[in-house]
Protein backbone atom coordinates (compact mmCIF):
# COMPACT_ATOMS: atom_id res chain seq x y z
CA UNK A 1 0.00 0.00 0.00
CA UNK A 2 1.66 3.47 -0.53
CA UNK A 3 1.25 6.06 1.59
CA UNK A 4 -2.69 7.29 1.26
CA UNK A 5 -2.61 10.59 0.47
CA UNK A 6 -3.52 12.02 -3.21
CA UNK A 7 -4.50 14.98 -4.96
CA UNK A 8 -7.12 14.21 -7.99
CA UNK A 9 -7.17 16.92 -11.09
CA UNK A 10 -10.64 17.28 -12.99
CA UNK A 11 -10.06 18.43 -16.40
CA UNK A 12 -13.60 18.87 -16.43
CA UNK A 13 -14.15 21.13 -13.54
CA UNK A 14 -10.93 23.18 -15.87
CA UNK A 15 -12.99 23.05 -18.90
CA UNK A 16 -16.06 24.09 -17.31
CA UNK A 17 -14.42 27.24 -15.52
CA UNK A 18 -12.99 28.18 -18.48
CA UNK A 19 -16.18 28.04 -20.33
CA UNK A 20 -18.14 29.86 -17.42
CA UNK A 21 -15.11 32.52 -17.98
CA UNK A 22 -15.87 32.80 -21.49
CA UNK A 23 -19.66 33.47 -20.61
CA UNK A 24 -18.28 35.97 -18.76
CA UNK A 25 -15.78 37.96 -20.89
CA UNK A 26 -17.76 37.73 -23.87
CA UNK A 27 -16.11 38.65 -26.96
CA UNK A 28 -12.67 39.18 -25.16
CA UNK A 29 -10.04 36.55 -26.28
CA UNK A 30 -8.73 34.50 -23.10
CA UNK A 31 -4.94 33.75 -22.11
CA UNK A 32 -4.89 30.85 -19.93
CA UNK A 33 -2.17 31.70 -17.68
CA UNK A 34 -0.60 28.17 -16.88
CA UNK A 35 2.60 29.73 -15.30
CA UNK A 36 3.88 27.73 -12.51
CA UNK A 37 3.69 24.77 -13.40
CA UNK A 38 -0.06 25.22 -14.65
CA UNK A 39 0.07 27.16 -10.49
CA UNK A 40 1.34 23.72 -9.33
CA UNK A 41 -1.36 21.23 -11.35
CA UNK A 42 1.42 20.09 -13.16
CA UNK A 43 1.10 21.51 -16.81
CA UNK A 44 2.22 18.40 -18.98
CA UNK A 45 -1.18 16.65 -17.11
CA UNK A 46 -3.49 19.45 -17.90
CA UNK A 47 -3.35 21.46 -20.49
CA UNK A 48 -5.72 19.32 -22.55
CA UNK A 49 -8.23 20.27 -20.03
CA UNK A 50 -7.57 24.05 -21.65
CA UNK A 51 -7.47 23.17 -25.12
CA UNK A 52 -10.38 25.22 -25.76
CA UNK A 53 -8.87 28.23 -24.95
CA UNK A 54 -7.21 30.98 -27.31
CA UNK A 55 -3.69 31.20 -25.83
CA UNK A 56 -1.49 30.20 -23.55
CA UNK A 57 0.19 32.96 -20.99
CA UNK A 58 3.77 31.65 -19.06
CA UNK A 59 6.85 32.80 -17.59
CA UNK A 60 9.05 29.75 -18.39
CA UNK A 61 10.55 29.08 -21.79
CA UNK A 62 10.92 25.43 -20.91
CA UNK A 63 7.11 25.21 -20.40
CA UNK A 64 6.19 27.01 -23.49
CA UNK A 65 8.41 24.19 -25.28
CA UNK A 66 6.85 21.65 -23.32
CA UNK A 67 3.96 23.07 -24.90
CA UNK A 68 5.09 23.31 -28.66
CA UNK A 69 6.34 19.83 -28.42
CA UNK A 70 3.08 18.07 -27.02
CA UNK A 71 1.13 20.09 -29.79
CA UNK A 72 -0.31 23.23 -28.94
CA UNK A 73 -0.36 25.40 -31.99
CA UNK A 74 -1.75 28.22 -30.97
CA UNK A 75 -0.29 31.72 -29.14
CA UNK A 76 1.66 31.59 -26.27
CA UNK A 77 2.49 34.65 -24.32
CA UNK A 78 6.44 35.10 -22.57
CA UNK A 79 4.37 37.08 -19.53
CA UNK A 80 7.74 38.00 -17.95
CA UNK A 81 9.54 38.24 -21.28
CA UNK A 82 12.73 37.01 -22.73
CA UNK A 83 15.63 37.06 -20.38
CA UNK A 84 18.83 37.49 -22.47
CA UNK A 85 19.03 38.72 -26.47
CA UNK A 86 19.91 35.11 -27.06
CA UNK A 87 16.36 33.63 -25.97
CA UNK A 88 15.37 35.51 -29.15
CA UNK A 89 16.09 32.42 -31.37
CA UNK A 90 13.84 30.07 -29.40
CA UNK A 91 10.90 32.80 -29.15
CA UNK A 92 11.45 33.05 -33.28
CA UNK A 93 11.52 29.16 -33.46
CA UNK A 94 8.89 28.34 -31.11
CA UNK A 95 6.48 30.95 -32.28
CA UNK A 96 6.21 32.77 -29.56
CA UNK A 97 4.56 36.55 -28.39
CA UNK A 98 6.86 38.35 -25.84
CA UNK A 99 5.84 41.03 -23.19
CA UNK A 100 8.60 43.76 -23.50
CA UNK A 101 8.82 45.81 -20.51
CA UNK A 102 12.60 47.20 -21.21
CA UNK A 103 14.20 49.45 -23.45
CA UNK A 104 17.11 46.46 -24.36
CA UNK A 105 14.39 44.44 -25.62
CA UNK A 106 13.60 46.59 -28.36
CA UNK A 107 16.69 47.30 -29.19
CA UNK A 108 17.31 43.55 -28.90
CA UNK A 109 14.64 42.25 -31.36
CA UNK A 110 15.24 45.03 -33.57
CA UNK A 111 19.30 43.71 -34.01
CA UNK A 112 17.95 39.60 -33.88
CA UNK A 113 18.15 38.07 -37.35
CA UNK A 114 14.36 36.15 -37.53
CA UNK A 115 12.29 34.05 -39.44
CA UNK A 116 9.38 36.11 -39.34
CA UNK A 117 8.44 39.21 -37.16
CA UNK A 118 7.50 38.99 -33.53
CA UNK A 119 3.91 39.94 -31.95
CA UNK A 120 4.89 41.81 -28.83
CA UNK A 121 2.65 42.56 -25.92
CA UNK A 122 4.26 46.43 -24.83
CA UNK A 123 3.84 46.69 -20.91
CA UNK A 124 2.98 49.52 -19.30
CA UNK A 125 3.52 50.29 -15.46
CA UNK A 126 0.31 51.84 -14.31
CA UNK A 127 1.20 51.70 -10.63
CA UNK A 128 2.48 48.03 -9.71
CA UNK A 129 6.07 48.87 -10.17
CA UNK A 130 7.62 45.57 -11.20
CA UNK A 131 7.69 45.61 -15.05
CA UNK A 132 7.36 47.72 -17.70
CA UNK A 133 7.75 51.44 -19.16
CA UNK A 134 6.34 54.38 -17.37
CA UNK A 135 2.98 54.63 -18.66
CA UNK A 136 3.80 58.38 -19.80
CA UNK A 137 6.20 56.71 -22.21
CA UNK A 138 3.01 54.77 -24.02
CA UNK A 139 3.02 56.83 -26.84
CA UNK A 140 6.66 56.98 -27.80
CA UNK A 141 7.43 53.51 -26.89
CA UNK A 142 4.18 52.31 -28.97
CA UNK A 143 6.17 54.43 -32.05
CA UNK A 144 9.23 52.80 -31.36
CA UNK A 145 7.65 49.68 -31.39
CA UNK A 146 5.88 49.73 -34.71
CA UNK A 147 8.40 51.48 -36.57
CA UNK A 148 10.87 48.38 -36.01
CA UNK A 149 10.48 45.59 -38.67
CA UNK A 150 11.03 42.31 -36.53
CA UNK A 151 8.01 43.63 -34.58
CA UNK A 152 4.20 42.19 -35.92
CA UNK A 153 1.65 43.00 -33.94
CA UNK A 154 1.74 45.05 -30.47
CA UNK A 155 -0.44 44.50 -27.85
CA UNK A 156 -0.64 46.88 -24.75
CA UNK A 157 -0.67 45.00 -21.50
CA UNK A 158 -0.74 46.66 -18.13
CA UNK A 159 -0.91 44.80 -14.85
CA UNK A 160 -3.58 45.79 -11.82
CA UNK A 161 -1.70 45.64 -8.08
CA UNK A 162 -5.20 46.01 -6.31
CA UNK A 163 -7.90 44.52 -8.60
CA UNK A 164 -8.46 41.92 -5.64
CA UNK A 165 -8.73 44.02 -3.08
CA UNK A 166 -11.10 47.07 -1.79
CA UNK A 167 -8.71 49.36 -3.23
CA UNK A 168 -9.72 48.29 -6.98
CA UNK A 169 -8.35 48.81 -10.15
CA UNK A 170 -9.73 52.44 -10.89
CA UNK A 171 -7.15 54.65 -10.28
CA UNK A 172 -4.67 52.37 -12.39
CA UNK A 173 -7.10 52.13 -14.66
CA UNK A 174 -7.43 55.81 -15.40
CA UNK A 175 -3.76 56.04 -15.63
CA UNK A 176 -3.59 53.59 -18.33
CA UNK A 177 -6.64 55.27 -20.45
CA UNK A 178 -5.35 58.61 -20.43
CA UNK A 179 -1.70 58.04 -21.19
CA UNK A 180 -2.94 55.28 -24.13
CA UNK A 181 -6.75 55.78 -24.94
CA UNK A 182 -6.40 57.37 -27.97
CA UNK A 183 -3.73 54.85 -29.01
CA UNK A 184 -4.64 52.42 -31.97
CA UNK A 185 -3.57 48.69 -30.62
CA UNK A 186 -5.12 45.42 -29.30
CA UNK A 187 -5.68 45.94 -25.59
CA UNK A 188 -5.36 43.15 -22.16
CA UNK A 189 -5.15 44.12 -18.71
CA UNK A 190 -7.29 41.91 -16.72
CA UNK A 191 -6.07 39.43 -14.31
CA UNK A 192 -8.86 36.60 -12.15
CA UNK A 193 -9.98 39.49 -10.09
CA UNK A 194 -10.51 42.36 -13.18
CA UNK A 195 -12.42 39.82 -15.02
CA UNK A 196 -14.89 39.75 -12.50
CA UNK A 197 -15.04 42.58 -11.19
CA UNK A 198 -13.83 45.16 -13.35
CA UNK A 199 -16.04 44.45 -16.70
CA UNK A 200 -14.74 47.88 -18.41
CA UNK A 201 -10.89 46.30 -18.29
CA UNK A 202 -12.17 43.03 -20.44
CA UNK A 203 -10.96 44.82 -24.00
CA UNK A 204 -9.17 42.03 -26.51
CA UNK A 205 -7.53 39.39 -24.35
CA UNK A 206 -7.81 38.78 -20.79
CA UNK A 207 -5.39 36.98 -18.23
CA UNK A 208 -7.70 34.66 -16.11
CA UNK A 209 -5.09 32.48 -14.35
CA UNK A 210 -6.52 31.53 -10.12
CA UNK A 211 -10.37 31.28 -11.31
CA UNK A 212 -9.47 28.87 -14.15
CA UNK A 213 -8.38 26.43 -11.21
CA UNK A 214 -11.55 27.09 -9.18
CA UNK A 215 -10.29 29.57 -6.52
CA UNK A 216 -10.67 33.18 -5.38
CA UNK A 217 -8.51 36.11 -6.19
CA UNK A 218 -9.45 37.32 -3.02
CA UNK A 219 -9.01 34.62 -1.00
CA UNK A 220 -12.44 35.86 0.10
CA UNK A 221 -14.95 32.86 -1.43
CA UNK A 222 -17.90 35.43 -1.79
CA UNK A 223 -15.94 36.71 -4.61
CA UNK A 224 -16.72 33.54 -6.69
CA UNK A 225 -19.75 31.72 -5.09
CA UNK A 226 -21.51 33.15 -7.46
CA UNK A 227 -20.15 32.20 -10.77
CA UNK A 228 -20.08 28.26 -9.90
CA UNK A 229 -16.70 27.83 -10.74
CA UNK A 230 -15.18 24.40 -9.56
CA UNK A 231 -12.00 23.24 -8.09
CA UNK A 232 -10.03 21.36 -9.60
CA UNK A 233 -7.60 20.81 -7.62
CA UNK A 234 -8.92 17.52 -4.57
CA UNK A 235 -6.10 16.34 -1.87
CA UNK A 236 -6.97 13.82 0.03
CA UNK A 237 -5.59 11.40 2.66
CA UNK A 238 -6.79 9.27 5.82
CA UNK A 239 -6.60 9.22 9.00
CA UNK A 240 -3.40 6.60 10.10
CA UNK A 241 -3.67 6.32 13.72
CA UNK A 242 -5.86 7.27 16.29
CA UNK A 243 -4.95 9.06 20.41
CA UNK A 244 -7.75 9.11 22.90
CA UNK A 245 -6.41 12.12 25.17
CA UNK A 246 -7.19 13.30 28.52
CA UNK A 247 -7.15 16.66 30.20
CA UNK A 248 -4.27 17.63 29.75
CA UNK A 249 -2.53 15.81 27.49
CA UNK A 250 -0.84 18.04 24.38
CA UNK A 251 0.08 16.83 21.01
CA UNK A 252 2.63 17.45 18.26
CA UNK A 253 5.86 19.07 18.31
CA UNK A 254 6.42 22.38 20.91
CA UNK A 255 2.97 20.82 22.69
CA UNK A 256 1.07 23.63 21.24
CA UNK A 257 -2.43 21.92 21.85
CA UNK A 258 -3.28 20.78 25.29
CA UNK A 259 -6.38 18.61 25.55
CA UNK A 260 -9.38 20.27 27.81
CA UNK A 261 -10.86 16.79 28.71
CA UNK A 262 -11.28 13.96 27.06
CA UNK A 263 -10.87 14.23 23.34
CA UNK A 264 -10.11 11.84 20.42
CA UNK A 265 -7.10 12.95 17.89
CA UNK A 266 -6.86 11.65 14.65
CA UNK A 267 -3.58 11.73 12.86
CA UNK A 268 -3.66 12.02 9.30
CA UNK A 269 -0.52 10.96 5.95
CA UNK A 270 -0.63 15.04 5.15
CA UNK A 271 2.25 17.42 6.15
CA UNK A 272 4.34 20.17 5.39
CA UNK A 273 6.80 17.87 3.31
CA UNK A 274 3.32 17.54 1.13
CA UNK A 275 2.55 20.99 0.58
CA UNK A 276 0.43 21.56 3.66
CA UNK A 277 1.00 24.93 5.40
CA UNK A 278 3.89 24.75 8.37
CA UNK A 279 2.55 27.37 9.70
CA UNK A 280 -1.52 26.60 9.77
CA UNK A 281 -2.62 27.10 13.14
CA UNK A 282 -5.10 24.51 15.38
CA UNK A 283 -8.31 25.14 13.96
CA UNK A 284 -7.81 25.05 10.21
CA UNK A 285 -10.77 23.51 8.45
CA UNK A 286 -10.14 19.99 7.28
CA UNK A 287 -13.38 17.32 6.49
CA UNK A 288 -12.81 14.21 7.79
CA UNK A 289 -15.72 11.56 6.64
CA UNK A 290 -17.11 14.47 5.07
CA UNK A 291 -17.73 15.98 8.33
CA UNK A 292 -15.93 19.44 8.98
CA UNK A 293 -13.66 19.70 11.60
CA UNK A 294 -10.27 21.40 12.52
CA UNK A 295 -6.33 20.68 12.77
CA UNK A 296 -5.14 20.42 16.46
CA UNK A 297 -1.32 21.47 17.45
CA UNK A 298 1.90 21.82 14.83
CA UNK A 299 1.72 20.67 11.61
CA UNK A 300 4.68 17.99 10.97
CA UNK A 301 6.43 17.29 8.11
CA UNK A 302 4.59 14.16 7.07
CA UNK A 303 1.70 14.09 9.58
CA UNK A 304 -1.04 16.47 10.74
CA UNK A 305 -3.63 16.28 13.50
CA UNK A 306 -7.14 16.45 13.68
CA UNK A 307 -10.31 16.59 16.62
CA UNK A 308 -12.37 14.02 16.34
CA UNK A 309 -14.72 15.08 18.27
CA UNK A 310 -17.64 16.03 15.80
CA UNK A 311 -16.94 12.47 13.88
CA UNK A 312 -17.19 9.91 16.23
CA UNK A 313 -17.50 7.14 13.74
CA UNK A 314 -13.94 8.58 12.60
CA UNK A 315 -11.61 4.86 12.31
CA UNK A 316 -8.13 4.20 10.89
CA UNK A 317 -8.82 4.43 7.24
CA UNK A 318 -11.27 7.07 7.58
CA UNK A 319 -10.87 9.73 4.32
CA UNK A 320 -10.14 12.99 5.17
CA UNK A 321 -10.13 15.85 2.97
CA UNK A 322 -7.52 18.36 2.97
CA UNK A 323 -9.02 20.76 -0.07
CA UNK A 324 -11.16 20.08 -2.76
CA UNK A 325 -14.85 20.03 -3.57
CA UNK A 326 -16.53 20.64 0.18
CA UNK A 327 -13.13 22.52 1.32
CA UNK A 328 -12.28 25.41 -0.57
CA UNK A 329 -8.37 26.17 -0.90
CA UNK A 330 -9.37 29.61 0.21
CA UNK A 331 -10.81 28.47 3.47
CA UNK A 332 -7.60 26.73 4.14
CA UNK A 333 -5.31 29.33 3.19
CA UNK A 334 -6.93 32.03 4.93
CA UNK A 335 -6.67 30.34 8.09
CA UNK A 336 -3.28 29.45 7.62
CA UNK A 337 -2.30 33.30 6.73
CA UNK A 338 -1.70 32.96 3.25
CA UNK A 339 -3.77 32.44 0.01
CA UNK A 340 -4.90 29.07 -2.44
CA UNK A 341 -2.55 30.23 -5.06
CA UNK A 342 0.70 29.61 -2.94
CA UNK A 343 -1.30 25.96 -1.49
CA UNK A 344 -1.81 25.12 -5.16
CA UNK A 345 1.92 25.70 -6.55
CA UNK A 346 3.23 24.21 -3.31
CA UNK A 347 1.94 20.69 -3.93
CA UNK A 348 4.59 18.91 -3.31
CA UNK A 349 6.19 16.15 -6.03
CA UNK A 350 6.17 13.21 -3.84
CA UNK A 351 2.38 13.24 -3.61
CA UNK A 352 1.04 11.00 -5.98
CA UNK A 353 -1.58 12.84 -8.63
CA UNK A 354 -4.49 11.54 -10.73
CA UNK A 355 -6.24 12.99 -12.98
CA UNK A 356 -9.84 12.31 -14.05
CA UNK A 357 -10.64 13.45 -17.26
C1 LIG B 1 -0.06 35.51 -12.82
C2 LIG B 1 -0.49 36.57 -13.76
C3 LIG B 1 -1.84 36.65 -14.16
C4 LIG B 1 -2.92 35.77 -13.60
O1 LIG B 1 -3.24 36.21 -12.30
P1 LIG B 1 -4.49 35.59 -11.51
O2 LIG B 1 -4.63 36.46 -10.33
O3 LIG B 1 -4.11 34.19 -11.15
O4 LIG B 1 -5.63 35.64 -12.45
C5 LIG B 1 -2.17 37.61 -15.10
N1 LIG B 1 -1.24 38.45 -15.61
C6 LIG B 1 0.06 38.41 -15.23
C7 LIG B 1 1.03 39.37 -15.81
C8 LIG B 1 0.47 37.48 -14.29
O5 LIG B 1 1.74 37.43 -13.92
Amino acid sequence: MPRPIAATLHLSALRHNLSLIRRHVGSANIWSVVKANAYGHGLARIWQGLDATDGFALLDLNEAILLREQGWQGPILLLEGFFQPQDLALLDHYRLTTTVHSDWQLEAINAARLSAPLNIYLKLNSGMNRLGFPVGQADAVWQWANSLSNVGEVTLMSHFANADNHIGAGEQFSRIQQASGHIPAARCFANSAAILRNPETHYDWVRPGIILYGASPSGDIADIAGIGLRPVMQLQSEIIAIQALSAGHQVGYGSRYSASGSQRIGVVACGYADGYPRLAPSGTPIRVDGVLTQTVGAISMDMLTVDLTPCPQAQVGSQVEIWGETLPIDNVAAAAGTVGYELMCALAARVPVSVCP
